[in-house]
């Protein structure tokens, strides 16, 4: 394990505010997941037909996105692809500064993307002399301390609001308060102004359907509308594996999704965006982009880690992971220090599958393996499994097939042996199982620690975790 990530471990642990405020998000987004998916008696079925429909997309990738690229070029909306980081800041920069050489600086008005996170789009713009700002509320708390976000659905879920209240004094302006309405009408006014001054929007895409060329945008605070129909330039930042083929298997995501994230059985916007602005409508941007983003993700799809592309980013494995609700977003550092863009079970395998093995590989080993990160995934995705490939570094090209007949044989021979698992011996097996069961117990987790004689605690003495409430349960 990198040095650099183990300082972050212990730094992260014996931080007693950040130990609060992880545990407040995670018993909140826990249990308001249960309490949303109560709300739907045929979740296990559709959760079923959810990974269905992604493994689908992507064993066809290419099909699909030459459908779906066709209906948005069809829908008047220009299509850009980027092969990696450089090339879509690239051709971000190019549009942003198509009024000249060299450009005159623009405001960017930026809802959230996990995407622009990845090639590093605020860091590339400011740069450039261009100036952005995040509007989404999280993500502007983070952006004012000069953070990175710490989860992908929850940016500021390392703070807690007498932090906010302290950031807001001091860059704002405002007196000292921890007045969450307050705090909140602050942010409204200084990016209302940024909305409507703002040259050009940048937003991420949670699903392009391929049938009609739809640009799916899903928010909770009505930045994301406002980022894509107040600038006349809108660029939209998109995964290239977030194709979903129908509207009918839009509306199944948006059955899963909401509820995995926040709870809610619908978010507050649910944007379906086709076309620039038409002759007869009033509002809306003049020119939309669309970059459709590889880097890695066209490796990955040809890999042993080829299921992690079925994620959604629903951020419900991080909640439920009992290692991220202990460390935090900021903890999973790769082994130059520098922040994954994506942390938590589904982060140790996409940071390293897209990023680099070498840099982020050694996140796979903060896992305990005990399964609440498989059992919360609306996707059903095998984070475990993929876990283990990354750890044994099995995730090359052409690998795919040799780690799958790997598994199957071992499937075989522990279905004979009466055992079970993800193509681990017998031993190992039996192994996981029992941690996994200790795991999943704080009590029986911290007498395996004593009689195991570790002296320095695994687990936050800050912490409150004391379960981990099950998806399946
Ligand atoms: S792996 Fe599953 S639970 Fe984790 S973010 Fe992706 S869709 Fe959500």
């Amino acid at each position: 394990m990198s040095t650099a990530f183990r300082a972050k471990i212990r730094q992260s642990i014996a931080n007693e505010s950040l130990q609060a405020a992880l545990d407040a998000n995670a018993q909140r987004r826990v249990q308001g997941r249960i309490a949303a998916f109560a709300s739907l008696p045929d979740w296990r079925e559709r959760r079923q037909r959810a990974h269905a429909v992604r493994a689908d997309v992507i064993s066809h990738l290419d099909e699909y996105l030459d459908q779906f690229i066709a209906k948005v070029l069809e829908n008047g909306i220009t299509v850009h692809r980027a092969k990696d980081a450089a090339e879509a800041i690239n051709i971000i920069s190019k549009i942003v500064g198509a009024d000249g050489h060299p450009p005159l600086p623009k405001l960017i008005a930026k809802s959230k993307s996990m995407v622009s996170e990845e090639i590093n789009f605020n860091h590339a713009l400011e740069a450039a002399g261009h100036r952005v700002v995040e509007t989404d509320l999280g993500e502007y708390i983070v952006q004012l301390r000069g953070e990175k976000p710490a989860h992908i659905i929850t940016p500021a879920v390392h703070l807690r609001r007498r932090e906010v209240g302290k950031l807001f004094q001091e860059k704002l302006g405002i007196p000292y308060t921890e007045d969450i309405p307050t705090l909140t009408n602050t942010a409204r006014k200084v990016l209302r102004e940024i909305f409507l001054t703002a040259d050009v929007g940048v937003s991420g895409v949670n699903f392009g359907v391929a049938e009609t060329g739809t640009l799916c945008i899903v928010t909770n605070e009505g930045n994301g509308r406002m980022v894509t129909t107040m600038p006349p330039i809108h660029i939209a930042l998109m995964g290239m594996e977030r194709i979903v083929p129908t509207l009918d298997d839009l509306a199944l995501m948006l059955s899963l999704l909401p509820r995995s994230a926040t709870g809610q059985k619908l978010s507050v916007y649910t944007q379906l965006i086709h076309s620039p602005r038409r002759a007869d409508e009033v509002d809306g941007a003049r020119e939309r982009h669309l970059i459709l983003v590889d880097n890695g993700r066209s490796r990955l799809q040809h890999s042993a880690l080829q299921e992690a592309l079925y994620c959604i980013r629903c951020g419900a494995c991080l909640n439920a992971c009992p290692v991220f609700r202990e460390l935090g977003g900021h903890a999973y550092v790769g082994d130059d220090g520098s922040i994954a863009p994506y942390p938590g079970p589904i982060g140790s395998i996409v940071s390293p599958g897209l990023l680099g093995l070498d840099r982020f590989g050694h996140l796979a080993q903060a896992s305990s393996l005990c399964g609440a990160c498989k059992d919360a995934c609306p996707v059903d995705i095998d984070l475990p499994k993929l876990l283990t490939r990354v750890r044994a570094g099995n995730i090359s090209e052409g690998r795919k097939q040799e780690a799958v007949s790997g598994e199957q044989k071992a499937e075989s021979s522990k279905q004979k042996a009466g055992g079970s698992g993800v193509g681990l011996s017998l031993t190992s097996g039996i192994g996981l199982k029992v941690y996994g069961v200790i795991a999943l117990s704080p009590r029986l987790f911290a007498l395996s620690q004593k009689l195991a004689g570790i002296g320095s605690r695994i687990v936050s003495p800050f912490s409150q975790w004391m379960w981990i409430p099950s998806f399946t349960g």
